[in-house]
C-alpha cells in the first residue's frame, strides 16, 4: 500500500527511477542493497525513487481480473511510464518473476521488441555477473557496486531525454559508462555441438565489461533514513554493512569472489550511521552485516561500544554470519548482553580432506572448541551449515556431515549445559566467477539419494536436517551457468504459468519438465562439465579477479592446497587492486574499550501520567491490520523522545494500549489509546511528539490526561457511531430496508472468533439507525458495521466490498 515512513512521495516530475525486486515485498524488503540505492536516489533533487515488488499470485489475478496494470508503492506509477525500471537481480529463481511483472505492466517482453517509448529496463546484483539467460529481456546490466553508477546512469538518460534522440543512443552512451554492459552490442556464435565459439563485441573498444567499485565505504553515502515497513519484514531492523567482500577465499562461493576486496567502514562511522538510523525509524535492533562479520577487524571493540550505548534501552544487535574461530571471550562475553537466537556455524563439508579442496580449512578440533565456547556461553542451539555435491565428494564426506553434527551436539553436553543442533543441507551448485566454475553439478537423482542417506543416519543420532528441493538446485544451476539460448526457456516457463519458483510451495516441476521440453532446452548440458578452454556465456563480464587465479584456484583444490587469506598480509595476486583506489582498506585494531561509553539507564520514577488520545486513521491507512497499527506506534515511540514507560522483562514494550482493534478498511476519526509517560510530561507534548513522526494518515486530535488508575478504555466503552456510504446498486429502498430493519424483533448473528461459535441480536445492539441517499448512519453497540449493513440490505457481507466505512464517535458510558 505504500506510504511507509521514509519514502519518497511528495515530489512530481523529474526522472521516474522504479526499483523493481522480482520477489514477495516481505523479502524485498529486507533486502540492503535495494535500501542503499533507494537512500542514493532519495537525495538527489530530480529524480522520484519508487519501488515494486512481485505481485504474490492473488494480487496478479486481481489486477489481470481488472485488467490493471502493475503500479509503484509510492506515486501508483505504471511501470510502462516509468523512465528507468531497475531489477534486482539475487536469485536465478526469480526470473520468472521478472517476466511476470513486465508483462503485467505492458512492456514487451523482449529487448529487441521494445521500441521507443518505454522505459529503459536494468539490471544489477549478484546474477548479474552472468546476465546471459535474461539479456534478451533487458537493455543494460550494471556490474558491481551500485552507489555512483545508479546517479550516473540516471544522469544520462535524463540527458538523453531531454536531447530527444533514438534509444540506440541512450545505449551507445550507456556502454561508456564504467560497469555497463549492453548485451545487444554482443553477438554469440555455437559450435555445432551447442558449446560457445566465440562472443563477438559489435562496438569498437567494448570487449569485456569491467566491474564497478565502490573504493571507500567510508565516504559512500549510506541510508540512515531507510523505508520502515509497517508490516513484519523477514529483517525487521536496521541493517548496517560494516564491510563489504571477503577474502577468505572458500572457492564455492561466488560472493567471495565478486565483491573483492574488503572494505571495511570504521567504528566510528558504524557508530554514526547506527545512532542516526536507530533514531529515525523506532527500530529496537540492529544488525552488523558483510559476508563474515567476524572478519570485521575491530568487531569486539565495536560491539562493546554499541552495548554499552543501547543496552540500557534494550536495543539489540545480532550478528548473522560468524565464522568458525571467530568468536573471542571478550565478544561472547559482548553478545551475551543482549538476546540470543541460535548461533550459526558453518563448516561445509563433512571431512577436513573436502574441506581442504574447498579452502575451509577448519580443523575438526577448531570447530567443536568453538561448538563448546558457543554453549558454555549460554547459546542452546548451534545451526550447522553443509553442502552436498562438491568436486571430489565421496561416501565418506557425506558421512562426515552425520559424525561432525553428533560431535558438535555432544560438546553441550560436555559443556555441562546442553544444546541442540540442526543440520542445513544445501547442494552444491557451481557459480560463474569462482574456481568451480568449470565442475559438474550433480544431477537431482544424486541429490536426493544423498539427501535420503544423511536423512536417515541424522534421525538415527536423534538430529534434524533441513534441506532443498532437488529440482529447484537443479533449475538453478541452469542459470547461474546459462546462455542466452535460456531466454526461450524462459518464456515458455512463464507462458506456462511459473511463478514464485523459489518457494516450495509455488515450484511446479512438471511445468518446468514441459517448459524444458518446448524450448528444446537440455538441463543437463547445462549442468555438465566445462572444458578449461571452452569459451564461458560470461567470460566478457570481467569481475576483476583473473580467469588464470581462478585456473590456480582449481588445480590447488584439486591437490587440497590451501590459499591464504590475503587480509593477513599476502596478496595472493587475485588481481582486482589496483592497490591505489580499489585495495584492501582494514582498519587497525584498536583496544577492546575504545568506544566504551557510561550510559546509566534512564531512571523511571515512580510518578507517572496517563494520557489518553483520540487518533484518526484514514487514506491508505485504513489497510493497516491491528498488529500494524502496534508495530506503527512502538516505531513512533522509538523516533520520538517522548518519556514513555516500559514493561518489565527482557522485552520490554512501551506501556500504551489501544481501546479496540478496528476492521482494516474502516476509515476512523475515533481511535482511541492510553499512554503510560513519565510525570511532568504533558498531554499537549505527546500529541505534538506523536504527529511529528507519524505517517501521513494517521493523526492525534486530542489528548487529555486521566488519572493513573482509570478503567481502561474497553470497559468505558459503550456505543460506536458509524456511517456507511454504499455504492449506487445497492441503495435502492434504502429507507424501505431500514425501517423493515427496525420493525424487526430480533435479527439474530452467528460468526466464528478463534474457533467459537459468537452468537448475538443485530437488532438488539442497533442504537440508531437513519438512512439519507445512499448513506446509512447508525450507533451500534456489539458487530461490525457491515454485518449490521448485510442484515439491512439482505445482501452478503461479500457484496459491500465497494461500501465506504466510517467509523465515526465512540460512546463512552457515563
Ligand atoms: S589483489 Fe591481492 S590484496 Fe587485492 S583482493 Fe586480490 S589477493 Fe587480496
Amino acid at each position: 500500500m505504500g506510504g511507509e515512513m521514509g519514502t519518497a512521495n511528495s515530489r512530481e516530475g523529474g526522472l521516474t527511477f522504479v526499483l523493481a525486486f522480482p520477489d514477495v515485498y516481505e523479502i524485498g524488503m529486507s533486502h540492503l542493497g535495494l535500501q542503499v540505492l533507494y537512500g542514493v536516489l532519495k537525495g538527489v533533487p530530480w529524480i522520484m525513487p519508487e519501488r515494486v515488488y512481485a505481485p504474490w499470485p492473488d494480487l496478479e489475478e486481481s489486477l489481470r481480473g481488472q485488467g490493471k496494470p502493475l503500479v509503484t508503492l509510492e506515486m501508483g506509477t505504471p511501470l510502462a511510464e516509468a523512465d528507468i525500471v531497475g531489477f534486482t537481480l539475487q536469485y536465478e529463481l526469480s526470473y520468472t518473476n521478472i517476466l511476470n511483472m513486465l508483462d503485467l505492466s505492458a512492456i514487451p517482453l523482449l529487448a529487441a521488441e521494445r521500441g521507443e517509448g518505454y522505459p529503459l529496463i536494468l539490471g544489477g546484483g549478484p546474477c548479474a555477473y552472468n546476465p546471459e539467460p535474461l539479456s534478451d529481456f533487458f537493455d543494460a546490466f550494471l556490474i558491481g557496486d551500485g552507489e555512483d553508477a545508479v546517479l550516473e546512469i540516471a544522469e544520462c538518460v535524463r540527458a538523453w531525454k531531454e536531447e530527444g534522440l533514438p534509444k540506440r543512443a541512450l545505449l551507445e552512451r550507456l556502454a561508456g559508462i564504467e560497469g555497463v554492459y549492453v548485451p545487444s552490442f554482443f553477438e554469440v556464435g555455437y559450435q555445432p555441438d551447442g558449446r560457445i565459439e566465440r562472443v563477438v563485441p559489435l562496438r569498437e573498444g567494448y570487449q569485456s565489461v569491467r566491474r564497478r567499485f565502490v573504493g571507500d565505504l567510508e565516504t559512500a553515502l549510506y541510508p540512515t533514513s531507510p523505508v520502515v515497513p509497517f508490516l513484519k519484514t523477514v529483517h525487521d531492523r536496521v541493517s548496517v554493512e560494516i564491510s563489504r567482500g571477503c577474502t577468505r577465499g572458500c572457492r564455492f562461493c561466488q560472493a567471495g569472489y565478486i565483491y573483492r576486496p574488503v572494505r571495511e567502514r570504521s567504528p566510528e562511522r558504524v557508530l554514526e550511521i547506527v545512532e542516526e538510523a536507530l533514531q529515525n525509524t523506532g527500530y529496537d535492533e540492529v544488525s552488523l552485516l558483510s559476508l563474515s562479520t567476524g572478519d570485521y577487524g575491530c568487531l569486539t571493540p565495536l560491539l562493546k561500544g554499541l552495548m554499552d550505548r543501547y543496552a540500557a534501552q534494550k536495543k539489540a544487535v545480532s550478528l548473522p554470519s560468524m565464522r568458525v574461530g571467530s568468536l573471542s571471550p571478550e565478544m561472547a562475553e559482548e553478545i551475551r548482553r543482549v538476546r540470543k537466537t541460535g548461533f550459526t556455524l558453518a563448516p561445509e563439508a563433512g571431512s577436513e580432506r573436502l574441506r581442504s579442496v574447498i579452502n575451509k580449512g577448519i580443523s575438526e578440533e577448531a570447530l567443536l572448541e568453538n561448538a563448546r565456547a558457543v554453549y558454555s556461553n549460554g547459546w542452546r542451539l548451534i545451526k550447522l551449515y553443509f553442502m552436498i555435491g562438491l568436486p571430489t565428494e565421496t561416501m565418506e564426506d557425506v558421512d562426515g556431515i552425520v559424525e561432525i553434527s553428533r560431535e558438535v551436539k555432544r560438546q553441550g553436553k560436555l559443556s555441562g549445559s546442553g544444546g541442540d543442533v540442526n543440520v542445513s543441507v544445501s547442494s552444491f551448485v557451481p557459480k560463474p566467477h569462482t574456481p568451480f566454475q568449470w565442475e559438474p553439478q550433480i544431477s537431482e537423482a544424486e541429490i536426493v539419494d544423498k539427501q535420503r542417506h544423511l536423512r536417515g543416519e541424522l534421525k538415527k543420532k536423534k538430529l534434524i536436517m533441513k534441506w532443498q528441493d532437488a529440482s529447484l538446485s537443479g533449475l538453478e544451476g541452469v542459470f547461474a551457468r546459462g546462455d542466452r539460448r535460456l531466454s526461450r526457456l524462459l518464456i515458455e516457463a512463464h507462458r506456462l504459468g511459473c511463478r514464485f519458483d523459489g518457494w516450495w510451495e509455488h515450484f511446479d516441476r512438471l511445468k518446468w519438465v514441459e517448459a524444458f521440453e518446448k524450448s528444446g532446452i537440455d538441463a543437463s548440458f547445462y549442468l555438465r562439465r566445462r572444458e578449461l578452454d571452452e569459451p564461458l556465456p560470461w567470460d566478457h563480464i570481467d569481475c576483476g579477479v583473473a580467469k588464470e587465479f581462478f585456473l590456480a584456484e582449481r588445480e590447488a583444490a584439486l591437490g587440497g592446497a590451501a590459499t591464504p587469506d590475503c587480509r593477513e598480509g599476502t596478496c595472493t595476486g587475485c588481481g582486482v587492486c589496483d592497490f591505489d583506489t580499489v585495495k584492501l582498506r582494514l582498519h587497525e585494531p584498536v583496544p577492546f574499550d575504545t568506544y566504551a561509553c557510561e550510559v546509566p539507564p534512564a531512571e523511571a520514577s515512580d510518578l507517572a501520567r496517563r494520557i489518553r488520545i483520540r487518533f484518526e486513521k484514514v487514506g491508505r491507512m485504513r489497510f493497516l491490520s491491528h498488529l500494524e497499527m502496534l508495530t506503527l506506534f512502538t516505531r513512533a515511540v522509538g523516533r520520538s523522545d517522548i518519556p514513555i514507560r516500559y514493561s518489565q522483562g527482557y522485552h520490554p514494550h512501551p506501556k500504551f494500549s489501544f481501546a479496540t482493534a478496528l476492521s482494516v478498511g474502516i476509515v476512523s476519526y475515533a481511535e482511541y489509546m492510553d499512554f503510560e509517560v513519565e510525570s511532568g510530561y504533558g498531554a499537549q507534548q505527546l500529541q505534538d511528539a506523536l504527529n511529528q513522526t507519524l505517517p501521513e494518515g494517521v493523526r492525534v486530535l486530542e489528548a487529555e490526561e486521566i488519572p493513573l488508575r482509570a478503567p481502561a478504555l474497553s470497559v468505558l466503552m459503550d456505543q460506536v457511531r458509524y456511517r456507511v456510504t454504499l455504492p449506487e446498486e445497492l441503495a435502492a429502498d434504502l429507507q424501505a430496508k431500514v425501517d423493515a430493519f427496525l420493525a424487526l424483533d430480533s435479527s439474530p448473528l452467528k460468526r466464528e472468533k478463534k474457533g467459537k461459535a459468537i452468537e448475538f441480536d443485530l437488532r438488539h445492539e442497533m442504537g440508531e439507525l437513519k438512512a439519507d441517499g445512499r448513506v446509512l448512519e447508525m450507533v451500534v453497540g456489539r458487530g461490525k458495521p457491515v454485518e449490521f449493513t448485510s442484515a439491512i440490505l439482505g445482501v452478503p457481507v461479500e457484496a459491500l466490498k465497494d461500501a465506504r466505512l466510517e467509523k465515526l464517535e465512540v460512546i463512552f458510558k457515563g
